[in-house]
C-alpha cells in the first residue's frame, strides 16, 4: 500500500495566527516542525513532497523531500491550493495530506484511511475525532473531521481544477462532491496542531517527545535533539582572534568576513580564443554572412587598445580584455571560414553578447567573498588570494584538554595486568579533536579517586576550554566523576534515549576562576566516539565560531535493521554504490558498544531516528558519512 501513496505536507500558509512566521520552519523539540511531520509521513509513503510558499530552499533541506512545490494558482489560496498543487505532483494512485504544523500525526494514517477507503468504494477518506465543547463538559461529544489529514486518489484532480474554478475555496465543500469515507480516530491528541506561538511554546515545555503520542522507550531518558539542544544554548563562541598568513589559515575559522576590494574579474574579458566583435555586426536572421576585418591581436596580459570600425574585429585569447567597443566573442571554432584577416560568420553563430566574462561576475568590489566563520579550505585559500589579500583573521583555536578515567585502564608501554585493558578512549579522542583543529593537551589517565579527579579538574581548568572525559559518568559504584564534577561547577548528568551512549555529563566546571566547558562522556569506545560526535563536536565547532552544515545523506538498506522506537540509535555502517548506481548501506557486524573494530570498518554511521521502528530491507535511512566528520 505504502508504494501507492505520496505524502503531502501542507506548508504554504501565511501562518497568520504565529505572527505571519513560516508555521513549518519554527523549531520544535529539536527539530523543525515540518520535519516532525515529515519523519511520521515518510514511513507511510512511498515519497513526500512539501507544498510550500516561502522559504523553498530550507523545505528542500530536510532530509528525505522528494520536491518542494509552491501553490501553482498562487497568492496564497489556502490549503485547497496547496491540495490541487500536491496533486499535481502526485506520481502515485493515492495522496496522503497532512499539515506542518502536526508533529504527533498517526503512524497508521495512510493504512486507516487506505482501508476505510477500499471498504466503501470511496475517493477519498478523511480523519475524524470526538472532541469535547472545553467551555461546556457536559455537553455531549462532537465528531470533528480533519479535513488536512486525508487521503484522496490522485485521479480527482479534473473535479478539484473544475471546482476552484468557480471560486470557492473550502476543502470541506469539495470533499463533499466526492465519495468520501471517515475514519473515527481514537487519539484526539495526535491531531493537534499548533497555531499560534505561544501554543508552540506551550507544547515544548510540556511534551518531551518521548512520551509524545506514538512514542515509546523510556519517558526519563532525554532525546538527543534536546541534549544537543541544551548543550549549543549554553556555550558561546571564544573572542580571540589571530592575524595569519594566509597559508597558515588553512582549516582555521575565519573570524572576519572577507571583502572583496575589487571586482573579479577585474574586467571585462574573454571567455574563448576567437574574435571579439560588435554585436551590432552580427547578420540578421535571414541575411547572408558577414566578413570582419581582423585588425590586431588580444592577448591575456596584453591588451589591445584600439576599437574596431563596423565591419572589423580582434582576434582575442582568452582571460585578454576585451577591446573598446566589443561586446561579443565569436569561439574561432564556430566561425564559417577564417581566411588571413578575413573571419566569415553566419546568422546564429553566436548571439551578441555572448563568450565574456563580465568585470566583477565572480565577486563585486565591496562584495562578501567569504563571511566569517568558514573553515578555511583549499578554494577558500585560492579565491583570498585572487583578491590580493595576504593576511587573514581567524580565531585562536580551542584548547581542550582531555583524560581518561577508570582503574583498569593501562598506557601503552604499561603491561596488561589481569582484568585490565589499554586505554583507547585518548587516542580515539586526540585523533578527532586534532581533526577539528584543536589545540589538545592529554592528561593521561586518572584513577577512580576523588582526590585525583579532583586535582585533574582543577588543572585542566586552568588552561583549557573545554575539558572532555571519558568514563565514570555512568552510576557503577567506583565512579566518583559525577561527585566531583557536581563538586566543581554546574554539571547535568543526563540519561539520554540513545544507543549507544546512555550516559553523558555536560556542565561549566570552576577553579579558583578559571573556568570550561566539561563533556563527561561514557567509557566504551564506541560511545564515547559517537557521543563526542553527536555533542562534543557540534559544541566544540560552535565555540570555535565555525558555521558548519553536516551534509545529509540517504542509502537504501540492504538488510533488515531492528529497530525499537524511543530511542535513537547510531549503528555503524558501510555505505556504497549499488548495481542500479544508488546508495545502499549495510550494516559492520557486531554493534557492541565496545566493539572499536566496527568503527574502524564502519565509513558512516547509520542514524536511525527516534521514533523510527524497524527498518526493512530497501528502505531509505539516513547516514553520517565520517568523511567530513573526522
Ligand atoms: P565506565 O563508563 O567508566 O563505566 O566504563 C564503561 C566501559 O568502558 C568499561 O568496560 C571500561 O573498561 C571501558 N572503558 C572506559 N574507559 C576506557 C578507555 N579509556 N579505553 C578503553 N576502554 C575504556
Ligand atoms: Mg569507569
Amino acid at each position: 500500500m505504502k508504494s501507492k501513496v505520496t505524502g503531502l505536507i501542507l506548508a504554504g500558509g501565511r501562518g497568520t495566527r504565529m505572527g505571519r512566521v513560516d508555521k513549518g520552519l519554527q523549531p520544535f523539540q529539536g527539530a523543525t516542525l515540518a520535519a516532525h511531520v515529515l519523519r511520521r509521513l515518510a514511513p507511510q509513503a512511498a515519497a513526500v513532497v512539501v507544498n510550500a510558499n516561502r522559504n523553498l530552499p530550507q523545505y528542500q533541506a530536510l532530509a528525505g523531500v522528494a520536491a518542494v512545490v509552491p501553490d501553482a494558482m498562487g497568492g496564497y489560496e489556502g490549503p485547497l491550493a496547496g491540495l490541487q498543487t500536491g496533486l499535481q505532483h502526485c506520481a502515485t494512485e493515492l495522496l496522503l495530506t497532512a499539515p506542518c504544523d502536526s508533529p504527533f500525526l498517526p503512524l497508521d494514517l495512510a493504512e486507516r484511511l487506505y482501508a476505510a477507503m477500499q471498504a466503501e468504494g470511496a475517493d477519498l477518506a478523511v480523519a475524524v475525532t470526538m472532541e469535547s465543547d472545553e467551555q461546556d463538559p457536559a455537553a455531549a461529544p462532537y465528531r470533528q473531521p480533519h479535513p488536512v489529514f486525508s487521503l484522496l486518489k490522485a485521479d480527482v484532480l479534473p473535479q478539484l481544477d473544475a471546482y476552484l474554478a468557480t471560486g470557492a475555496r473550502r476543502m470541506e465543500g469539495f470533499f463533499k462532491t466526492l465519495r468520501m469515507a471517515e475514519v473515527l480516530f481514537d487519539d484526539a491528541d495526535a491531531f493537534r496542531n499548533i497555531n499560534t506561538l505561544q501554543e508552540l511554546q506551550r507544547h515544548e515545555r510540556e511534551q518531551t517527545p518521548a512520551s509524545a503520542p506514538g512514542f515509546g522507550g523510556d519517558p526519563a531518558a532525554l532525546h538527543v535533539a534536546e541534549a544537543q539542544r541544551l548543550i549549543r544554548e549554553r556555550v558561546a563562541p571564544i573572542a580571540a582572534i589571530e592575524r595569519l598568513p594566509l597559508r597558515a589559515a588553512l582549516d582555521r575559522v575565519l573570524a572576519e568576513d572577507i571583502i572583496s576590494p575589487i571586482n573579479v574579474p577585474a574586467y571585462d574579458n574573454s571567455a574563448m580564443d576567437g574574435y571579439a566583435l560588435r554585436g551590432a555586426d552580427l547578420p540578421a536572421e535571414g541575411a547572408a554572412p558577414v566578413v570582419l576585418k581582423t585588425i590586431g591581436i588580444a592577448y591575456a596580459g596584453r591588451p589591445f587598445a584600439h576599437a574596431p570600425k563596423v565591419g572589423e574585429c580582434v582576434r582575442i585569447m582568452t582571460g585578454a580584455a576585451i577591446p573598446p567597443g566589443c561586446d561579443s566573442v565569436i569561439p574561432q571554432e564556430l566561425a564559417a571560414a577564417i581566411d588571413g584577416d578575413q573571419v566569415t560568420i553566419a546568422h546564429g553563430a553566436i548571439r551578441s553578447g555572448a563568450n565574456l566574462r563580465r568585470a566583477g561576475e565572480d565577486l563585486k568590489a565591496g562584495g562578501i567573498a567569504i563571511a566569517q566563520g568558514k573553515i578555511i579550505r583549499p578554494a577558500d585559500l585560492g579565491l583570498v588570494a585572487s583578491l590580493g589579500i595576504a593576511e587573514v583573521a581567524v580565531r585562536r583555536k580551542l584548547r581542550v584538554a582531555f583524560f581518561s578515567t577508570g582503574d583498569e585502564l593501562r598506557s601503552l608501554g604499561e603491561c596488561l595486568d589481569d582484568g585490565c585493558v589499554y586505554d583507547s578512549n585518548r587516542y580515539t579522542l586526540y585523533g578527532m579533536l586534532t581533526r577539528l583543529g584543536c589545540e589538545v593537551t592529554d592528561m593521561g589517565i586518572v584513577r577512580d579517586d576523588p582526590a585525583a579527579l579532583e586535582a585533574a579538574l582543577r588543572d585542566a581548568c586552568k588552561n583549557a576550554d573545554a575539558i572532555i572525559t571519558s568514563g565514570g559518568v555512568s552510576e557503577g559504584a567506583a565512579d566518583y566523576t559525577r561527585e566531583i564534577m557536581a563538586v566543581l561547577g554546574d554539571v547535568d548528568f543526563w540519561k539520554l534515549a540513545m544507543r549507544p551512549g546512555r550516559p553523558l555529563a555536560f556542565g561549566k566546571v570552576q577553579s579558583d576562576g578559571d573556568s570550561a566547558w566539561l563533556f563527561g562522556l561514557p567509557g566504551n569506545p564506541v560511545a564515547v566516539m559517537v557521543s563526542f560526535y553527536m555533542f562534543a563536536r557540534p559544541a566544540l565547532l560552535r565555540m570555535m565560531g565555525a558555521q558548519v552544515t553536516q551534509p545529509a545523506m540517504q542509502a537504501r538498506a540492504t538488510e533488515a535493521i531492528r529497530k525499537r522506537p524511543g530511542r535513537t540509535e547510531y549503528q555503524r555502517g558501510i555505505v556504497g554504490t549499488g548495481a542500479n548506481g544508488e546508495a545502499q548501506v549495510r550494516l559492520t557486524g557486531a554493534q557492541g558498544s565496545g566493539i572499536l573494530s566496527s568503527m574502524t570498518e564502519a565509513n558512516c554511521i547509520v542514524v536511525l531516528h527516534h521514533e523510527q521502528a524497524n527498518v526493512a530491507a530497501g528502505q531509505l535511512v539516513d547516514v553520517l558519512l565520517f568523511d567530513g566528520l573526522v
